[in-house]
């Protein structure tokens, strides 16, 4: 089949091991740990103390700028508000409430007029929950007027992950209500929900409804990692390509996933915040793999036990899929906004070798979607040639993994350029 973006890689998708369980089982822990910061931008500050009583969906935490609160998940107290372990920051402060089990929730009144939406979906919480967690207010204001193809990216397509498609299987009709509402209030002309061409159940799905919404055009796409990423999507989808270090928006088109709709369709038709999200819990290392809904805050230790718990020999437990996501170390880390996945491995399947060595076969670069050359930029890095890694864009990395995917050397290239990049913002805010 013709290929809609440049690059990209086939990886084993294993997306049936957790598609098995029908049932979607919803997790409510004994405590909830919500960290201050879910979102790109600023964190929040708690708005909360030791022993203050709390209810589902009161706001814990809030700031200002570019910030979106975090709220309780369950009823209860909170017995600490200090440094917790947070799955993608290492540690971040957090409020952490006890649950009464009463899931006494805030009264939410479901906003009506326009002005009324845009505050909602800030303080709703609303946050990009693909992966990205970009505030998804500031995201529709910036839409606002401008967007002309609104694009409901449901191609999830790291290996394992199967939340978005179970969501879609489960309560597609949240999802395309959420596309119907975000598309009046941004004014886009285009509705489209793309999704790839192994998702066969969640595209019967939404085919059934397609009369309901005819103002909704599905694109089915070959399956391709990393179809997902919002440049390959908006060019696979409209052949238009995002310049470098620019958005979606520049070419007239707005991304969300389809968790994000759904929960806008929930924050702007009933005024619940978000406060829960399907987690997929998969792997050769769990015993029952399998999606659930999840209180954010829940750890991951709680998750993995209703899942059956973990193999001894487990050696990799990660937070999200195998190409981009994030080993842990510590099993008290909560859910986040963004967390759609815990990755349970016997082995690392993408592990770098021990001495690892360049071979110079140029596979990487073949395969980078973002048109990069990954050896010189792992060379570069190495070497901490910061103005080399200027000069070839390593900005422009989304760290999809592709090229580590391919390299037959195991060069440990993303661990690489993650401190390649962290290295050029210290030497920029110098
Ligand atoms: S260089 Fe970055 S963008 Fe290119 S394949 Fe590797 S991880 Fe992906
Ligand atoms: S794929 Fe690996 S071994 Fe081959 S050129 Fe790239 S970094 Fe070197």
């Amino acid at each position: 089949m013709k290929r809609l973006f440049f690059g990209g890689v086939h990886p084993n998708y294993n997306k049936e091991m957790s598609t098995q369980e029908p049932s979607l089982q919803v997790i409510t822990p004994k405590q909830v740990i919500i960290p201050m910061q879910q979102h790109i931008g600023v964190p929040c500050l708690p708005l909360v103390k030791v022993g203050d009583k709390v209810l589902r969906g009161q706001k814990v935490g809030d700031n200002e700028g570019m910030c979106v609160p975090v709220h309780a998940s369950v009823s209860g107290t909170v017995v600490a508000v200090e440094e917790r372990p947070h799955p993608t920051l290492g540690s971040c402060m957090a409020v952490v409430i006890e649950n009464d089990f009463q899931d006494s929730a805030v009264p939410t009144p479901a906003p009506t007029t326009r002005d009324e939406k845009l505050n909602a979906l800030r303080e709703g919480g609303i946050v990009g929950m693909g992966g990205a967690a970009f505030p998804g207010n500031v995201k529709a204001l910036t839409a606002m007027g401008k967007v002309e193809i609104m694009i409901a990216n449901a191609c999830e397509c790291e290996p394992y992950i199967t939340a978005d498609d179970t969501l879609l299987r489960t309560s597609a009709q949240q999802v395309l209500e959420g596309m119907m509402i975000l598309g009046e209030l941004v004014e886009a002309e285009r509705l489209v929900l793309a999704v790839e061409d192994n998702k066969v159940q969640a595209i019967e799905t939404i085919r059934s409804l397609n009369e309901k919404y005819p103002k909704i055009e599905l694109k089915v796409l070959p399956t391709r990692y990393p179809q997902g990423a919002e440049k390959q999507l908006v060019q696979a989808i409209t052949g238009r390509q995002i310049p470098p270090r620019q958005l979606p928006i520049s070419v007239g088109c707005a991304v969300f996933n389809v968790s994000t709709f759904a929960t806008i369709f929930r924050i702007l038709h009933y005024g619940y915040p978000l406060t829960q999200r399907i987690v997929t819990v998969s792997g050769e290392a769990i015993a029952e793999p399998q999606n659930f809904v999840v209180r954010i805050g829940t750890p991951f230790r709680d998750i993995i036990e209703v899942a059956g718990g973990l193999n001894d020999k487990t050696e990799r437990v990660i937070n999200g899929g195998p190409m981009m996501g994030v080993a842990q170390d510590n099993l008290d880390v909560p859910v986040v906004k963004a967390t759609n996945s815990i990755l349970c491995l016997l082995k690392d399947q993408n592990g770098a070798a021990e001495n690892p060595v360049c071979l110079r076969c140029g596979k990487c670069v073949n395969v980078c979607p973002m048109h990069l050359q990954p050896l010189y930029l792992y060379r570069f890095a190495n070497a901490g040639r910061l103005e080399e890694l200027e000069r070839l864009n390593l900005v422009d990395c989304m760290e999809c993994g592709s090229c580590a995917f391919t390299c037959p050397g195991k060069l440990p290239l993303v661990e690489v350029f993650r401190k390649g990049k962290k290295m050029m913002k210290e030497a920029s805010a110098k």
